[in-house]
C-alpha cells in the first residue's frame, strides 16, 4: 500500500493579496505574461464539493465528513464571477470552462451560465462556454444546461467496467449512469463532447482499448489523460503513470491511428485520427510531455483566487478587491499586473527533476482550483 501525505497546513490558506496598480492602463485584449504567453482561457471553480472519490482526486480518507469544505459565505456569487469573468475576457480570454469539484452540484448553474453567455470577446464574439462533468447528474440537466447557453461538454469516465469504475469513483456509482448522462447531453445537444480518462497503471489501463472501441464512430472524442501529481494527498507515484505513447501505441496495434494538427494554439491535447476515418481520440501528456511554453489558462477558485497554474503553490486573493471597493477599472490592472508576472512552468521544470520529486509537496488541490 502507498504513503498517505497527510497535508500539515491548509494550501488554500496560503494567498497573495491583489493589488491595485499605481496607474490603471485599460485592458487590450492583448495581455501577456513573463514568458509572453497570452491569456485566452479561464477556467472557474464552481464548488470543492463532490459527489465521487476519485482516489486520484479526493481520496475518501482524506476528504471525509470531517474535512472542511468552504462556507457558502466564502464562495463567489454568480454575480461576482460574471463580474470577474469580464474584466478576464476584456483581457483575451475567449474560451470559459467551470468546473469544481462537481460543478453541477452548484445550485442554479443555469443562471451562471445564462450571465457568463451574455459576454463578448474582445472582437464581439459569444465566448466558448463548457463545463467539465462527472456525468452523474446529466441525464436530469443537460436540456436545461442548453438552454442556458452552455455550448458543450467534457464527461469524464474512467472505464466500461463496471467493477472498475465503481471502485476508481469509491462512491459505487455505475457505468450505465455515466453513459446515460453523456446519451443526454448528445440529445440536448451539447456537442461536440469529449470523455476524459486517467489513466493509473495497474487500475484502469485494461480499459483503453475497450474504451476505444465503444466511442469509435460516434462522434465523441476519448481523450486519455495521464494520471497527474496535482495536490498533495493522492499518494501519487511515477510507476502509475502510464505515458501516452503507450496508450497510443496499444490502440494503434488493434485500430490503426494517424497524428493529426493541433486543433489550436494552447490545446492540451495531442489529436490521433482513425486511419479508417471513423473519427478521433486525444491524448494529454502533462506528465511525460510539458507544454507550458503556450500554456494559455487561468483558474480561478470557488472562492475568488486567481492560480496560474494547475500546479501553483498560492493563489492571488481577488475576492478581496471584489467586496472591497475596487472598481471594475482597478480589478482589471489588478488581474493584468498578476498575469504580467507569471511566470509559472512545473511541468517543463519537472522534466529535469528526479521522477518522484514533487510527490507530496505543498500545492492546492484539484477539486479546489478544477481541472
Ligand atoms: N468533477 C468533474 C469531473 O470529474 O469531470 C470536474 C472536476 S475534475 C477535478 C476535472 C478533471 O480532472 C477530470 O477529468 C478528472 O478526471 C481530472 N483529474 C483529477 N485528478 C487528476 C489527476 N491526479 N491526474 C489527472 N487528471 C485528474
Ligand atoms: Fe470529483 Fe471530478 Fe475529482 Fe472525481 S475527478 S473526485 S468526479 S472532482
Ligand atoms: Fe500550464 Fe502549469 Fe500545466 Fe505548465 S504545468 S501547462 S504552466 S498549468
Amino acid at each position: 500500500m502507498s504513503e498517505r501525505v497527510i497535508p500539515l497546513i491548509d494550501q488554500r490558506l496560503v494567498s497573495v493579496a491583489a493589488r491595485i496598480p499605481h496607474e490603471l492602463t485599460a485592458p487590450t485584449g492583448l495581455l501577456g505574461d513573463a514568458l509572453g504567453r497570452p491569456l485566452r482561457d479561464l477556467r472557474i471553480s464552481v464548488t470543492d464539493r463532490c459527489n465521487f472519490r476519485c482516489s486520484y482526486c479526493m481520496p475518501k480518507d482524506i476528504f471525509d465528513k470531517d474535512y472542511p469544505y468552504l462556507p457558502h459565505s466564502s464562495l463567489l456569487t454568480f454575480e461576482e464571477i460574471t463580474r470577474v469573468a469580464r474584466q478576464f475576457v476584456a483581457h483575451g480570454v475567449q474560451k470559459i470552462r467551470l468546473t469544481g469539484g462537481e460543478p453541477l452540484l452548484r445550485k442554479n448553474l443555469e443562471i451562471l451560465i445564462e450571465q457568463l453567455a451574455a459576454l463578448r470577446t474582445v472582437e464581439g464574439q459569444p465566448l466558448d462556454i463548457t463545463l467539465t462533468t462527472n456525468g452523474s447528474l446529466l441525464t436530469r440537466k443537460a436540456l436545461a444546461l442548453k438552454a442556458a447557453g452552455l455550448q458543450r461538454v467534457t464527461v469524464s469516465l474512467d472505464g466500461l467496467d463496471d467493477a472498475t469504475f465503481r471502485a476508481m469513483n469509491d462512491v459505487d456509482f455505475p457505468v450505465a449512469d455515466v453513459l446515460d448522462g453523456i446519451a443526454a447531453a448528445q440529445a440536448a445537444g451539447l456537442g461536440p463532447i469529449k470523455v476524459n480518462m486517467v489513466v493509473k497503471r495497474g487500475t484502469n489501463d485494461q480499459e483503453i482499448l475497450p474504451m476505444a472501441r465503444h466511442f469509435k464512430g460516434t462522434g465523441i472524442v476519448l481523450r486519455f489523460i495521464e494520471y497527474m501529481d496535482v495536490g498533495a494527498t493522492n499518494g501519487w507515484r511515477m510507476d502509475e503513470v502510464l505515458p501516452s505513447a503507450d496508450v497510443v501505441r496499444r490502440i494503434h496495434a488493434e485500430l490503426p491511428l494517424v497524428q493529426l494538427d493541433a486543433s489550436a494554439p494552447g490545446e492540451t491535447a495531442e489529436r490521433w485520427g482513425y486511419a479508417d476515418g471513423s473519427g478521433e481520440i486525444g491524448v494529454i501528456s502533462s506528465v511525460t510531455q510539458a507544454f507550458c511554453s503556450d500554456c494559455n489558462r487561468a483558474r480561478l477558485s470557488t472562492e475568488g483566487q486567481l492560480y496560474l497554474c494547475l500546479f501553483a503553490s498560492q493563489g492571488h486573493d481577488l475576492r478581496q478587491l471584489i467586496r472591497g471597493n475596487a472598481t471594475d477599472a482597478q480589478l482589471a490592472s489588478a488581474i493584468a499586473a498578476i498575469w504580467q508576472g507569471r511566470s509559472d512552468r512545473y511541468s517543463e521544470l519537472r522534466a529535469s527533476l528526479p521522477p518522484d520529486a514533487g510527490a507530496g509537496t505543498r500545492r492546492v488541490e484539484m477539486s479546489y482550483i478544477g481541472g
